[in-house]
């Protein structure tokens, strides 16, 4: 007999921005007037999803996996830490069920990108566009974020593995 077992991670991250853009969100380019400054590509949402993705087969972090320290991960593209994340958790056996996301940006508006974004994500965990959710929100003024200083994201991630009855479960 199988049972399915499911768990779920979550992910955080925040990212400085800087003047001149383009803005590297979702494993896209979005033209605008900042960028996120970090030492990969400062994908704020690919960060956040890789953690989510980690958390729920308790892996760590991306910060352990791809260690700011190394010159390997300068500039870095966050859609091959996250494949390489991902091939992780699922040589663990799991599998993702939908994962849902949340960008908090002042400025630009997602609402033209975010078809892509999920397509994009879609395309890297190879699962259907609707098992990503992306949503969006501003600072509304204050803040960090509404002061355009940083950009943020928030993921979690449902993930699920078939086991046989008797074997080791958690
Ligand atoms: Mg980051």
């Amino acid at each position: 007999m199988r049972r399915t077992t499911f768990r779920v991670g979550l992910g955080h991250d925040t990212h400085r921005l800087g003047e001149g853009g383009p803005l590297v969100l979702g494993g896209i380019e979005i033209p605008h007037d900042r960028h996120a400054i970090g030492h990969s590509d400062a994908d704020v949402l690919l960060h956040a999803l890789t953690d989510a993705l980690l958390g729920a087969a308790a892996m760590g972090d991306i910060g352990e996996l791809f260690p700011d320290t190394a010159a390997e991960n300068r500039g870095r593209d966050s859609k091959e830490m996250l494949r390489l994340a991902y091939e992780r958790v699922r040589a663990a056996g799991y599998c993702v069920v939908n994962v849902d996301c949340v960008v908090f940006a002042q400025r630009p508006k997602l609402g033209p990108h975010k078809r892509r974004i999920q397509e994009t994500i879609a395309a890297l965990l190879e699962v259907p566009a609707d098992t990503v959710g992306i949503k969006a929100k501003t600072g509304e003024l204050v803040g960090p974020v509404g002061r355009e200083e940083a950009i943020m994201a928030e993921c979690v991630a449902l993930v699920e593995r078939f086991e046989t009855t008797g074997s080791q479960t958690r």
